[in-house]
């Protein structure tokens, strides 16, 4: 028996085995189109909610509306199907909740890269002009995933169906930052965190890929200011050096003993910078001596900040080096390298290159290096809301199979660092936070504020169409 893709023939199917494998193998596509289409119609995906059953339900982790399915989709969504219609044939009140992510970076570039095709960038069209263009991109190619879900005969309600940027999700996000902000779990402050050059946002540390390359190790003089030696420094960096201001031992390192206290003087800034001692320093690392670049490197940030040390950034948030770095300033960070290293070969700086095999973290998107960069960015904070995570475990409520794994997800837990939640991207829900110009104040608010609650300031000043306080004057935030 042939099936035909014929739709008059694919009126609701008289029998179950229409369509059934044959002598001339198995047609997906007459099968399960036709009974796909059958539930559909019938509403049998529905849950009603007049329904008297128990109700079960699963909100389905939204794929992003720029995805298609991979099999880590095609897994996850087939135990949710299992789970789904079990208990629908129970006679529970049955609810799959589907959905599509807004996928904020990602949309964003894919939605770039066509403006770039017509010689423009976001900038050139605004930021208004630009939204519209995104979703004009959703409404045309943003449905792939769902067409995709439903032929692999996911049973999701999808008359629920529902866009992370919907008007009531967008409220959710809005009053659940607020909640947190009142609870004091989310605060604005100056940290290290993943800055992308190309895509020119912040990114959390799930948005870093890790990628093993071919690197090198620069060893690099650091003259003694007294004049009676030197140190040695190893980096894979050497242009953050121009925003080095110390460098650090361990504090039982014999070696360095005698050169604790002294002063170095900083190559080519001519900056005279502290010897410290700080047990961060890995001593089996290069020659055990490192440099400390606090606006440049979340471990010698926190370095800093135990050995209040100036933070000096040299690289903008484009890449380029900053007036800061003297001589360099302008150069791109990877030019300033090279030019760098061969000044300091010039001057007789440079002890040696090693070949250096590295993690180098990348943009999960763009693939551009990634550069650890000071910024004035929002968190959560991440300790309290990690504690009843840790307890779940601890007491035997939530088990980890295989129990092996335990110890990894506590230490992962007990290390973890607050995590970073704005971008500054133009496509995604901004952060509901407005600065005050007269006093400074920062408010946070469900609705958009018309006057400010310090000040009693109204400063009718033009921002992106609306009057009123200055929403969002830092470049735009996303959760
Ligand atoms: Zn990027
Ligand atoms: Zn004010």
């Amino acid at each position: 028996m042939t099936v035909s893709n014929d739709p008059a023939a694919s009126e609701t199917p008289a029998t179950p085995d229409a369509g059934l494998p044959g002598k001339q193998g198995y047609d997906p596509h007459g099968v399960e189109e036709r009974w796909y289409r059958f539930w559909e119609e019938k509403g049998l995906f529905h849950a009603d909610e007049t329904s008297t059953g128990s109700p079960y339900c699963i909100v389905i982790p939204p794929p992003n509306v720029t995805g298609s399915l991979h099999m880590g989709h095609a897994l996850n969504n087939t135990l949710q199907d299992i789970l789904i219609r079990w208990h629908r044939m129970r006679g529970d009140n049955s609810l799959w909740m589907p959905g599509t992510d807004h996928a904020g970076i990602a949309t964003q570039n894919v939605v770039e890269r066509k403006l770039r095709q017509e010689g423009l960038t976001r900038e050139d069209v605004g930021r208004e002009a630009f939204v519209e263009r995104v979703w004009q991109w959703k409404r045309e190619s943003g449905g792939t995933i769902i067409r995709q879900l439903k032929t692999l005969g996911t049973s999701c309600d999808w008359e629920r169906e529902r866009f992370t940027l919907d008007p009531g999700l967008s409220n959710a996000v809005r009053e659940v930052f607020c909640r947190l902000y009142d609870a004091g779990l989310i605060y604005r402050g100056d940290y290290i965190i993943n800055w992308c050059p190309r895509c020119r946002t912040a990114l959390s540390d799930l948005e870093v890929e890790h990628q093993e390359r071919d690197g090198k190790l620069w060893h690099i003089r650091y003259p003694l200011v007294s004049g009676t030696g030197e140190v040695i420094v190893a980096t894979t960096r050497p242009e953050t050096m121009l925003g080095d201001t110390a460098v650090a031992v361990h504090p039982e390192d014999e070696r360095f003993r005698a050169l604790l206290g002294q002063r170095v003087l900083l190559p080519v800034m001519g900056r005279e910078i502290p010897i410290i001692a700080d047990a961060y320093v890995d001593r089996e690392f290069g020659t055990g001596v490192v440099k400390v670049t606090p606006a440049h490197d979340p471990k010698d940030f926190e370095c800093g900040l135990r050995h209040n040390l100036p933070q000096i950034k040299v690289i903008a948030d484009d890449g380029r080096m900053l007036a800061s770095a003297g001589a360099y300033a302008g150069e791109d960070r990877f030019i300033c390298r090279k030019n760098l290293v061969k000044q300091l070969e010039r001057e007789g700086l440079l002890v040696k290159i090693e070949e250096h095999r590295h993690a180098v973290g990348q943009c999960y998107r763009c693939q551009t290096v990634v550069e650890p960069s000071l910024s004035r960015q929002w968190f959560v904070k991440m300790a309290p809301l990690a504690e009843p995570a840790i307890q779940a475990v601890e007491t035997g409520r939530i088990r980890i199979i295989p129990a092996q794994w335990e110890k990894t997800y506590f230490e992962w837990m007990r290390n973890i660092r607050d995590w970073c939640i704005s971008r500054q991207i133009w496509w995604g829900h901004r952060i509901p936070a407005w600065y005050c110009d007269p006093c400074g104040e920062t408010i946070v608010s469900r609705t958009t504020p018309q006057a400010c609650p310090r000040c009693g300031g109204t400063v009718a000043r033009e921002n992106q169409g609306s009057r009123g306080l200055l929403p969002d004057r830092l470049p735009r935030h996303r959760v």
